[in-house]
């Protein structure tokens, strides 16, 4: 059962990289064709039935692109 499913704001993302360096589990990944507005890569998830619900990729983001919920009781 996934523990944790994330969201991302992309239009705020400015391809930083800190939340796929962070991700205790590596399912972050930069997209190499798909770009914001702005013109950054965003970042997409490998495989969400991985997530752990920890929120580092959350955490670490400097600009608060990435929302995390705990859905282990969902
Ligand atoms: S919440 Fe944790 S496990 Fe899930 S994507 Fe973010 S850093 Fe990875
Ligand atoms: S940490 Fe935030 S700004 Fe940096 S790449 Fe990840 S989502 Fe984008």
């Amino acid at each position: 059962m996934p523990k944790g499913r994330i969201t991302f704001e992309y239009e705020k993302c400015k391809g930083c990289l800190l939340c796929v360096a962070f991700c205790p589990v590596k399912i972050l990944y930069m997209d190499k064709v798909a770009m914001n507005k702005s013109g950054y890569n965003i970042i997409k998830v490998t495989d969400m039935d991985k997530c752990i619900a920890c929120a580092q990729c959350a955490t670490m983001c400097p600009d608060s692109v990435i929302t995390v919920e705990d859905i282990t009781n969902a």
